[in-house]
């Protein structure tokens, strides 16, 4: 195991991967900006080392000073939590030939997934389902582009080889418009990453958000952890997370995760991986992988009783995965409300001093949270201030934990999204379960007639 472990990154997520490093017996050394100077896991961490001012491309962005920082403390291994240089290739080539041990997957595996024709193309050939699309980047021609799109049938959407975060993305439902929208999405495609390879796929009219987390070590074993279904979403930012997925057959769900499993085995990857699917009508439809540890892994942890972030730490030291996928058994149910600081509603963001906050307790609720009373939330990051788990014998338990924990926290001196969240956790649709990646936007533009 590493003696000490550097951690690129902030926020709650910062917090979650020092407990795990005590946990281990592991030392942690946390780089933090300016704008982060009292933050909790600062304080709480063996060492700290301020890299940069406020904004990200000189500090959490800063390869050289990340690298140099873990050189003068002697640390072992770099986790680069979410976001920031977590799905970096470049990054994690720099941190591997530095001779430190990037916690994540090979940079090739990175480059591969971060490239989604290319993603698209090694699931296919790993027997993972895809929505129905292009071969691969579209051509030039187009007579062949009218073509394609003919054969997958209307409506279609165009997508950026390199895109991310929900954008580089345009839905297209005649023909007529078919040309215009290829050449728009590949001008701003080029801009915006570097890369103006664009493909189509069909567009899913409303599926749900359902995702298959895997763990793989060194030494060709994957293990799938069950699903998370995450279709409360905002203009494709997630804000409520579940597992298990509310009424999808089990075998359904065997099926592709097995399937995710082999795939990871096939390419080699390691580490833990998230792979994204779009539901709908008892099909899954493969949309990107996620080389990193994601924002959601809470919830499953709770139904697994599986700590991924230790793992991630364990299986980058080169340890074997300590249990098969036949010991891996989930139970109950999990949901996690995350927390953000912004106008409920209208979701402006609303930085500023937190004077009161009171986070919730009592059986099943565990709080992921870097804030505190007093805590500063600085405006140059995103938003998310913590997150809210609940566990449940069942779903109904579950929820019914969540309104009380909700109910419990208080927060003042900043807006946040709890009041969103109170109201999703008695809304009749969300109980019933199932709802689309589209349901949020609509319940909110039905909300303020
Ligand atoms: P990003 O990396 O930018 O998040 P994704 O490929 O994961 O891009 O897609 C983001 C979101 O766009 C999805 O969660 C879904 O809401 C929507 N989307 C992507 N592909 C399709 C599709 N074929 N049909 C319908 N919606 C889609």
């Amino acid at each position: 195991m590493f003696k000490k472990i550097l951690i690129a990154n902030r926020g709650e997520i910062a917090l979650r991967i020092q407990r795990a490093c005590r946990e281990l017996g592991v030392k942690s050394v946390v780089v933090y900006s300016e704008a982060d100077r009292d933050a909790k896991y600062v304080r709480l961490a063996d060492e700290a080392v301020c890299i940069g001012p406020a904004p990200s491309a000189q500090s959490y962005l800063n390869m050289p000073a990340i690298i140099s920082t873990a050189e003068v403390t002697d640390a072992e291994a770099i986790h680069p939590g979410y976001g920031f240089l977590s799905e970096n290739a470049n990054f994690a080539e720099r941190v591997e030939k530095s001779g430190f041990t990037f916690i994540g997957p090979t940079p090739e595996s990175i480059r591969i997934m971060g490239d989604k024709v290319a993603a698209k193309q090694a699931m296919i050939k790993s027997g993972v389902p895809c929505v129905p699309g292009s071969e691969g980047a579209l051509p030039e021609d187009p007579k062949e582009i009218i073509r394609i799109a003919r054969a997958i049938g209307y409506p279609v959407i165009i997508k950026a080889a390199g895109g991310g975060g929900g954008r580089g993305m345009r839905v297209v439902h005649t023909e007529a418009a078919l040309i215009h929208a290829v050449q728009t999405t590949r001008q701003e495609a080029g801009a915006a990453f570097g890369n103006p390879a664009v493909y189509m796929e069909k567009f899913l009219e409303n599926p749900r958000h359902v995702e298959i987390q895997i763990l793989a070590d060194e030494h060709k074993n994957a293990v799938w952890l069950g699903e998370r279904d995450c279709s409360m979403q905002r203009r494709h930012q997630k804000i409520i997370e579940e597992a298990p997925a509310p009424g999808i057959p089990r075998r359904l769900i065997d099926r592709v995760g097995d399937r995710c499993a082999a795939a990871c085995k096939k390419i080699g990857y390691r580490g833990a991986g998230t792979f994204e699917f779009l539901y709908e009508n008892g099909e899954f439809y493969f949309i990107e992988m996620n080389t990193r540890v994601q924002v959601e892994h809470p919830v499953t942890e709770l139904v697994s009783g599986i700590d991924i972030v230790q793992m991630q730490i364990r299986v980058a030291a080169g340890e074997k995965l300590p249990f098969t996928q036949r010991q891996v058994q989930t139970r109950g149910h999990a949901i996690e409300c995350r927390i953000n600081a912004e106008d409920p509603y209208k979701f402006t963001p609303s930085p500023g001093r937190i004077t009161m906050w009171h986070p919730p307790g009592g059986p099943g609720v565990r709080v992921d949270s870097h804030a505190y009373t007093n805590y500063f939330v600085p405006p140059h990051y995103d938003s998310m201030i913590g997150k809210i788990i609940v566990y449940g014998d069942s779903r109904e338990q579950a929820l019914a934990r969540m309104r009380t924990a909700l109910d419990e926290t208080v927060i003042e001196g900043i807006q946040t999204n709890i009041p969103l969240h109170r109201e999703l956790m008695v809304d009749a649709n969300f109980i019933e379960g199932g709802t689309s990646i589209h349901y949020l936007e609509g319940w909110l533009a039905q909300r303020k007639r």
